[in-house]
Order: C-alpha cells, then sequence, then structure tokens
C-alpha cells in the first residue's frame, strides 16, 4: 500500500496524510537501515539488535499505546501499515516490534496495576527494555490451555516452574510476560500473567538453533526452576486464558498487514524480474502462463488490503471480532506463502539465492503460517464460528 508499489483498488485513497507519513518513515528506515544488513543475519541467525533505538525513534513500540505511558498513540492503521512495511524487510524485524508492542505492552497495559504500567511502557517504548511473552510449551502449543508450567503462593510471591519454548526475542529479553497456573482459593488453576524480569534466580533463557525460518529473528527456551517472584509482578487484571489470547488477537492483527508486506516484496521482485528475465524468444512475463501466476498475486494482494484496512477501521471503531480477525491473519498470510513459492518458481534457479529477497520471504512466511495460531486452527475458529459446533477437541 505505498503509492509507488502495488495499490490496484487505490487503497492508498483512504489514508490520511499521517497514517502515509508513518508509512514513509519505517519503509525509508527499513530501505536505508535494516536491508543492507539483512542477508548477513538471516545467515548467521542473528538479529540487528543495534537497530532499537532508531525503530523506537519511530514510534514502533507500543504506536498504538496512550503517550502518557510513552507510547505513540496512533490508530490501527498506521500500526498496520508499520507492521507492513517492516515484515517487507524481514518477518523476523515485524516480530520483534510485534511482539513488544502486541505480546508485551499490550497485556501491561490492559492487565496491568497502574504501577507496572508506570515502570515498564515507557521503557519498552524507548527501546529500554526488551519483552518477551511465553505461552507455548514444548508439548503445548495450539492448546495452551493445557500448560504445566505452573505458579505456586509463597510469602511475599510465587514460585515459577516449567518451561516455554519457541519465544521470540527471549535471550535478548529484560523481562518476560509468562503465563502459568496457580490454584485460586478453592483449588481451581486458574492461568494468569507474571512478570519476570531477567536477573530472577531460577530463570534461564537458552538460544534455540537450527531454525530454517525466521533466522534473522531470536528464538529461545524459558526455563524455570523455583524461580521466585514477587507479589507485585504479578498482572492483576485477569485470570484466565482469555488474557493471553487477547494479546494474541493484537498480534494477529498486525501480522494480517504485515505478511502483506512480505508479499508485496515477492510480487515486486518476480514482475521486475519476468520483464527482464528473456527465455526461448522473449521475457517470460510475456508467456501466459507466467502472467497467470503474476496476476494470481496481483488479485490475492489486492484481496488481502482490502481486507486488513477494513479489520483496522473495524478495530478502531472498537467493534473488531476476534474471528474477523482469524480470517485476515489465515487469509493474508496463507497468500502471502503461496505467492512467495510462487515467486521462487517464478525466479527459476535464482529463486533460491540469497541474491533476491524471496526465498527468504518464503522459508519466513512458514513460521508466520504456524504461529499465533497455526493456519488450521484459524479454520477451525472460523468453522465454530459460523456452524456453533467446535470442532476442536
Ligand atoms: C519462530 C517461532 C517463533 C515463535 N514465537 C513465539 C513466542 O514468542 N511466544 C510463544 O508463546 N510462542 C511462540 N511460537 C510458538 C507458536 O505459537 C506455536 O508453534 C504454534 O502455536 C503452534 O503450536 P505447535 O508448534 O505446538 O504445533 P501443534 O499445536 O503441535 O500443531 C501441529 C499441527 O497440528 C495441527 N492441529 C493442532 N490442533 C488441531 C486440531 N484440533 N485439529 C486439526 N489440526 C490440529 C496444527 O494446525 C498443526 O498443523 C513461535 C513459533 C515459532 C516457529
Amino acid at each position: 500500500m505505498a503509492a509507488d508499489v502495488c495499490d490496484y483498488y487505490r487503497v492508498d485513497e483512504l489514508l490520511s496524510v499521517e497514517q502515509r507519513q508513518v508509512r514513509a518513515s519505517v519503509r525509508r528506515f527499513v530501505d536505508e537501515e535494516f536491508l543492507p544488513t539483512v542477508r548477513q543475519h538471516f545467515a548467521a541467525a542473528t538479529f540487528p539488535t543495534e537497530l532499537t533505538p532508531r525503530i523506537a525513534a519511530l514510534g514502533g513500540f507500543g504506536p498504538t499505546v496512550p503517550t502518557e505511558y510513552g507510547g505513540a498513540g496512533l490508530d490501527s492503521i498506521s500500526y498496520g501499515l508499520m507492521c507492513l512495511e517492516l515484515e517487507r524487510g524481514d518477518s523476523g524485524l515485524r516480530s520483534f516490534a510485534s511482539v513488544q508492542s502486541s505480546l508485551v505492552m499490550y497485556p501491561i497495559l490492559t492487565y496491568g496495576s497502574e504501577a507496572q504500567k508506570r515502570h515498564w511502557l515507557p521503557k519498552l517504548a524507548r527501546g529500554e527494555a526488551i519483552g518477551c511473552f511465553g505461552l507455548t510449551e514444548p508439548d503445548y502449543g495450539s492448546n495452551p490451555g493445557g500448560m504445566i508450567t505452573r505458579a505456586r503462593r509463597v510469602d511475599g510471591g510465587f514460585i515459577l516452574n516449567g518451561t516455554k519454548r519457541w519465544i521470540t526475542n527471549g535471550s535478548i529479553a529484560d523481562v518476560a510476560v509468562v503465563w502459568a497456573k496457580l490454584a485460586d482459593d478453592e483449588g481451581q488453576d486458574r492461568i494468569h500473567g507474571f512478570l519476570v524480569e531477567k536477573e530472577r534466580q531460577g530463570f534461564a533463557r537458552p538460544l534455540m538453533h537450527g531454525k530454517w525460518s525466521l533466522r534473522a529473528s531470536i528464538t529461545s527456551e524459558l526455563i524455570f526452576e523455583d524461580c521466585f517472584v514477587p507479589e507485585e509482578n504479578l498482572l492483576p487484571g485477569v485470570a484466565s486464558l482469555r488474557g493471553p489470547l487477547s494479546c494474541l488477537t493484537q498480534a494477529r492483527f498486525g501480522i494480517s498487514w504485515g505478511a502483506l508486506g512480505a508479499a508485496l516484496a515477492c510480487y515486486e521482485c518476480a514482475l521486475g524480474y519476468s520483464k527482464s528475465r528473456v527465455v526461448f524468444s522473449r521475457p517470460i512475463g510475456g508467456y501466459q502462463l507466467v502472467q497467470a501466476k503474476l496476476v494470481h498475486m496481483l488479485s490475492e494482494i489486492t484481496k488481502g488490503q482490502l481486507l486488513a484496512w477494513r479489520l483496522a477501521t473495524l478495530k478502531d471503531a472498537g467493534t473488531m471480532r476476534s474471528e474477523q480477525v482469524s480470517l485476515a491473519k489465515m487469509n493474508n498470510v496463507s497468500a502471502a506463502l503461496g505467492i512467495a513459492r510462487l515467486a521462487r518458481d517464478i525466479l527459476g534457479a535464482n529463486g533460491i539465492s540469497d541474491d533476491y529477497p524471496v526465498i527468504r520471504h518464503m522459508l519466513n512466511l512458514e513460521t508466520v503460517n504456524t504461529y499465533e495460531g497455526t493456519e488450521d486452527v484459524h479454520r477451525l475458529t472460523l468453522g465454530r464460528d459460523i456452524t456453533g459446533l467446535s470442532a476442536f477437541e
């Protein structure tokens, strides 16, 4: 949805001047400061943490968080456009910002005490602290309600035990929002959020190795062995799975925009390539089969742009349903992955080379299709919504 990129239905005309300015500044940052080094980071499986202050200066951490807590106080379309431009760079870059905004700042803002908000939100917005979100466990991903990680009440606080896996930013985070079961006064288990600082004894954050997707992103385990956290680190505002799920709704909103950025990068690359690559007698873009692929990409991107835009207007009107977010996340990520695979095909052998961004996006989108609810889990969510019958268990 940048003026000079694919905007077939002129969605740009629906954007305000401020929204376009937000997009332009993030776009410039990605082009000038992120893209020049992304190949090295992807190859080395590292993330350019030195860019953290620059992302903060762009309002990339907590864009919709009120300014009184250090956020940028922007609307949801601006947030979506930021995600799109960051992910046009790399899904790892968008994940870095998404986790901080939607999975760390959002729960503190929504469920935290006033003291927790005053302490953490301005630091997180300035990028002086990095956060992570620990929900998934080795044996519980799509079904987080089964989690084993547990908190036990002790004098002055809680003792945490358990293991979280696949946690973005885990090893570099200053604070982890950790979800664990805690028995209430009647002995009933409830899911609570805890803020765990990196220095806590009994808390380890080993880096995970061997990923072939989202390589320019830090992924870790969080291990708690009799880790004490004080009473004031409990998020007081929620005591059920609704807590983490509501955070995921926020993050999925950003992903439904972000995936379009990766799709656009692949489409533009394939379109340009098809005009210059001559095979047999003419540029491959002149062959009907290649045109059919490019037109499929264009129509999927256009539908995704309209979906994302409408979702943002519903969000700002306060009427967005989590199922609508499921549909946008499922559709736009699946479409982006399909577009990336087609682009890779159009580039022939060059499609697997890191001289072009396509294979990196394609590999990344395999993760994006799985995390924050797999494509099929969203399909089941929607199936339940329209039939009233749950096919989950
Ligand atoms: C790079 C990366 C970063 C991540 N970052 C984070 C993070 O920061 N924090 C965090 O908490 N988690 C994170 N995750 C974890 C992610 O959210 C989970 O991987 C995801 O929820 C899926 O869980 P799973 O991998 O255990 O798959 P499973 O739940 O084991 O699913 C395996 C397969 O079974 C299918 N399936 C599951 N249930 C059903 C059903 N009822 N019917 C039909 N099919 C079903 C799924 O669709 C999938 O195809 C990350 C993952 C990756 C790869």
